[in-house]
């Protein structure tokens, strides 16, 4: 079985008190994140997970509520619960050059002292499908901001896909590729609103049908879908939401 668990399902403002963007991945033995927004902490701890079970950590692209964690992940491993096993974080062209310069303005002394642990980076590049930790990973670019590359992914592991949109407006990629997924987690930032950058709900519900996927699930809600939540008919994101594909 994989098990999708939503630490975060709040966009950038923290939307409704939700937290920033992040689930934890499990299946095949593998555990890992899917992005590690601020609050990362918190949401492990409040859903009694340990920050010690994660292999890896995946990022979609380089925004603070997505990415703005990972130090205090590094935190956690280097003072509350020691990690000793390596950890790579993989993600977009720049993910080691932000995730060093964020952790040595976050903690400055910290950031120039050896982590108990191996540190590595590694680049994915979209379009160009990855094995890592035994998880199949195949990125692909989408429309978010002109100065970052963004990805979304597509992540097959324990015989199960999952579609991740990552923040994006609309792609006509997110119907290619979640052909035959078990889940696709689909960001929707806005609902009146319309911009290039984001999804609005109005845009998703349109195009739902041609997604083929067994299950389409909301997430990264900003204040306007979630001041509709009554009229929207498509299934929405919770923190702590566990997502079984069996
Ligand atoms: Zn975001
Ligand atoms: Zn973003």
């Amino acid at each position: 079985m994989v098990r999708v668990t939503v630490l975060g399902s709040g966009d950038a403002f923290g939307s409704g008190g939700r937290a920033n963007s992040a689930y934890l991945v499990e299946g095949a033995g593998r555990t890992f994140l899917l992005d590690c927004g601020p609050t990362i902490l918190q949401s492990l701890k409040r859903f009694g997970r340990d920050p010690g079970e994660v292999d890896f950590v995946l990022v979609s692209h380089l925004h603070g509520d997505h990415f703005g964690g990972i130090p205090f992940l590094f935190m956690e491993y280097r003072y509350e619960k020691p990690r000793s096993r390596p950890l790579t974080v993989y993600g977009p062209v720049g993910t080691e050059r932000r995730v060093r310069a964020l952790f040595a303005a976050l903690y400055e002394q910290t950031a120039r002292e050896p982590l108990p642990f191996a540190l590595r980076y590694q680049e994915i590049a979209p379009g160009t499908p990855a094995v890592v930790d035994g998880v199949r990973v195949v990125p692909f670019a989408v429309p978010h901001v002109a100065e970052l590359v963004c990805l979304g992914y597509r992540i097959e592991v324990g015989g199960r896909a999952i579609v991740y949109s990552g923040d994006s407006g609309w792609t006509e990629e997110f119907v290619a590729q979640t052909r035959g997924a078990d889940l696709f987690l689909c960001e929707c930032s806005t609902y009146e609103s319309r911009l290039p950058i984001h999804l609005a709900y109005p845009e998703i519900a349109a195009r739902a049908r041609e997604f083929g996927c067994r299950r389409l699930v909301l997430s990264h809600l900003g204040s306007e879908p979630l001041r509709h939540l009554e009229e929207i008919t498509l299934e929405c994101a919770f923190d702590g939401m566990t997502l079984d594909l069996a």
